[in-house]
């Protein structure tokens, strides 16, 4: 049986594709940006073959012409151009790409620089324009032509005058309406934004003019001295300079070879990316080769953002694809418990859908964020090793973020994060790691000691302490509500278990008869103690553990008293 082609409403198509695959219009700047890019690089790729074409760099650029008067706003390139064929193929047939097409028959291993894959993206123009106008002459033609076109209506082609090679892309901005505003797309500062934003890393210039408000120069009056009062009483006057301005940064800090990167380089990113205003402690600058390629630039903060530990705090890094950002906050690169990590992530292996905002297949992506969590955490162990005054800075911005990840999703991420807790020790009177710990205990202790309260001095004071720091053992102290709950997750370290002091057994020998002699010499006050007691405590009975202070609470099973107050905080 002879295969029927599928026919498609191509007007509704495109309605639909202008209107329902993006959420925000900004992206078609972000994708006419990209197409010119793409032009430019065929260029380039064209000129390491044909040695017609010669590439010199600086005749290559984007031009963002804004016209409040007009209401349009144009931009151009210096690319390869588009004859009346190409024009037809690429521009009248949604889904062609003509970008994919040249990537696919020229080989290009290497092309990955080049963009377009979908088809799709120069319609997004139609959001914001209600007519689009195409000149554009070939590298390939002595003929310039231009494409018309009003959205789903259709378009027309006709033969026009243009000098070099290039093209231009003329949006006639739309109206506003009661619910739209479209005057930003004329609006010279918000187009830097916008450009800055998506396209900050478009590997060639993105030129506007800028016009900047200048103190008019004054011209030098000889006789200063003289005419004082004349001098005082003119007004400075101002006039309005327009010059050509590069808007993007081009080279992508973290294409750069580290090695000719300095830590104020880092710290400008940090600023000029807005990810914090203080200085972060740490900068890690990750480029993989392997499975998956990807290069990161990712920082570790100094200070608290201000909502970090609040449901309005959004965890992410910026995810952006050969240059072009795609995400904002790419959540699912950075786990829960190092939500304080900011930075980016630029991969071009990425499989986008056809809007590019969002990812087709997390595969590639669940292997960055593995690779990413294990660098982060040895970056910190690192720190916590070699620059211990930083890490307890750190530890105390987000320490118990940490902790919380021991405890969480069932203790999932201990693993990961033992090594990275710190608590403070009764012998060291510093916050110490738990391998530290298990690296001083004496053979003889059996358990990995600690203690809770509100404070380390309430805790030093606490006489169920007493027993444990008496037989010189050293001690952990809680002071967090997290502290204990983490630790129950971890159960043990290096095959240690964890003991609360306020545990019945400690571990630890006793003199057995003194203990004997006791419960002979006080039998009768301990019925009386237990009787009058009885609906308040379980039992009353002589102690082992203290030395000078006369009584102490003890519990019997898993619960600590400080993990039982919590508990009863807790609502049902
Ligand atoms: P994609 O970029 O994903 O291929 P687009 O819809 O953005 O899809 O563009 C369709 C095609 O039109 C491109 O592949 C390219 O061949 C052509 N094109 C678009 N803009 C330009 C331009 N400025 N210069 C040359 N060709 C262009
Ligand atoms: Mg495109």
């Amino acid at each position: 049986m002879a295969k029927r082609q599928f026919k498609a409403e191509s007007k509704r198509l495109l309605e639909l594709m202008i209107n329902s695959i993006y959420t925000h219009k900004e992206i078609f700047l972000r994708e006419l940006i990209s197409n010119a890019s793409d032009a430019i690089d065929k260029i380039y790729y064209r000129a390491l073959t044909d040695e017609n074409i010669s590439f010199n760099k600086d005749d290559y650029y984007i031009k963002i012409t804004p016209d409040k008067e007009s209401r349009t706003l144009t931009i151009s390139d210096t690319g390869i151009g588009m004859t009346k064929e190409e024009l037809e193929k690429n521009l009248g047939v949604i889904a062609k790409s003509g970008s994919l097409a040249f990537k696919k028959e020229n080989e290009l291993k290497d092309g990955h620089d080049i963009i377009g894959q979908f088809g799709v993206g120069f319609y997004s123009a139609f959001m914001v324009a209600d007519v689009v106008t195409v000149i554009t002459k070939s590298i390939d033609s002595d003929e310039a032509f231009k494409w018309e076109s009003k959205g789903a209506d259709g378009y027309t082609i006709k033969a026009v005058e243009k000098d070099t090679v290039g093209t231009d892309i003329i949006l006639k901005i739309k109206d506003n309406t009661e619910d739209e505003n479209y005057d930003e797309f004329v609006d010279e500062y918000r187009l830097q934004n916008i450009i800055k934003k998506y396209s900050d890393f478009i590997r060639y210039p993105i030129k506007m003019d800028i016009a900047e408000r200048k103190l008019k120069e004054q011209p030098e009056t000889p006789a200063a001295e003289d005419n004082k009062d004349e001098q005082q009483d003119k007004q400075p006057e101002y006039e309005y300079v327009v010059e050509e301005k590069t808007i993007n940064s081009m080279v992508p800090i973290w294409r750069k070879n580290k090695n000719e990167l300095t830590d104020e380089d880092y710290h400008n990113f940090y600023a000029e990316k807005h990810y914090g205003f203080d200085k972060p402690i740490k900068h890690i600058h990750i480029s993989v080769d392997g499975a998956v390629r990807y290069n990161a630039i990712l920082f570790i903060p100094e200070t608290i953002p201000f909502d970090y530990y609040t449901k309005e705090y959004e965890k992410g890094l910026e995810l952006y694809s050969s240059g072009v950002l795609i995400m904002e906050k790419c959540s699912d690169l950075l786990p829960d418990y190092f939500s304080f990590v900011k930075g980016m992530v630029d991969s071009e292996d990425l499989s986008l859908n056809i809007s590019r905002e969002m990812l087709q297949h997390d595969r590639q992506l669940k292997l960055i964020a593995k690779n990413i969590k294990n660098k982060i955490k040895k970056e910190l162990q690192t720190i916590m090793k070699d620059d211990r005054e930083k890490y307890e800075e750190f530890f105390k911005s987000f320490g118990r973020q940490l902790k919380f990840g021991v405890y969480n999703e069932f203790g999932r991420h201990k693993e990961d994060l033992q090594d990275l807790v710190m608590f403070y020790s009764s012998t060291e009177k510093k916050l110490v790691s738990l391998d530290e710990y298990i690296e001083r205990m004496p053979e003889e202790q059996k358990y990995i000691y600690y203690a809770t309260g509100e404070s380390n001095e309430r805790i030093e004071k606490s006489p169920q302490t007493e027993l444990v720091a008496d037989k010189g053992f050293e001690i952990l102290y809680f002071t967090e509500d997290i502290d204990e709950f983490a630790i129950k997750v971890l159960r043990t370290y290096k095959d240690k278990e964890f003991k609360s002091v306020t545990a019945g057994d400690l571990g630890i020998e006793q003199e057995q008869d003194k203990d004997d002699k006791a419960k002979e010499e006080y039998k009768e006050l301990f019925e009386q103690m237990n009787s009058i007691l009885s609906d308040k405590v379980k039992e009353v009975r002589a102690s082992k553990r203290l030395k000078t202070h006369p009584v102490c609470f003890s519990t019997d099973g898993e619960v600590t008293i400080e993990m039982e107050k919590i508990l009863n905080q807790m609502p049902d």
